[in-house]
């Protein structure tokens, strides 16, 4: 599923328009924090590496923002391990795979995660809210709500793609690499 090279300086943009919401709340949590918990990391990085953003770039990204909280020199000690560690660059080196849609569904994030997926892990509150800001609302939002409340939360997320990107989406989101590059095929036609 590795797309080709996204550059630094287009992050933002790319999280507005094609990041699926687990990885939109993660992207925003981050910026707003300037700090992410473990599980976090994890998933947001793992995401970044294979919607191909280079090892130096994803380095630099998560230390610009860690070093706002913590400092530079206990980003470079405590955090820049696991960062390379996710690209293969450390230990087994195993070049990690990217989570599916399943895998985060069944995460356990606790008080102060910002991981998960957000149709199975929010409240009706949150999840609302968040809809609202991605310009997904009425009818619509109901409609997401629906399947949200029936568990069907990788369709709940199929339908707000459809809302926002205005086209059907017949394969069902199933990954969030999958959503991006889906995305991105849209709005570049
Ligand atoms: Fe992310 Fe998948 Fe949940 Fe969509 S269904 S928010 S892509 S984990």
């Amino acid at each position: 599923n590795e797309s080709a090279e996204i550059s630094l300086k287009d992050i933002d943009q790319l999280a507005s328009n094609s990041f699926p919401l687990c990885m939109r709340h993660l992207f925003d949590k981050l910026r707003e924090d300037h700090h992410l918990k473990h599980g976090g990391r994890i998933q947001l990085n793992l995401f970044l590496k294979g919607v191909g953003l280079k090892l130096d770039d994803a380095l630099a990204f998560w230390k610009e923002e860690f070093s706002k909280k913590v400092g530079a020199e206990r980003f470079d000690k405590e955090y820049a391990y696991s960062i390379r560690h996710n690209y293969g660059k450390e230990g087994k080196r195993t070049d990690y795979t990217p989570f599916a849609c399943q895998k985060i569904i069944s995460s356990t994030p606790s008080v102060g995660d910002h991981h998960g997926c957000p149709y199975r892990h929010f409240s009706e509150e949150n999840l609302r809210a968040a809809l609202n800001k991605m310009g997904v609302g009425g009818r619509q939002q109901d409609e997401v709500m629906d399947k949200v409340r029936n568990r069907h939360y990788q369709l709940a997320c199929t339908l707000t793609f459809e809302a926002i990107h205005g086209t059907s989406c017949d394969t069902g989101i199933n990954h969030p690499n999958q959503y991006f590059s889906n995305s991105q095929k849209i709005r570049q036609e």
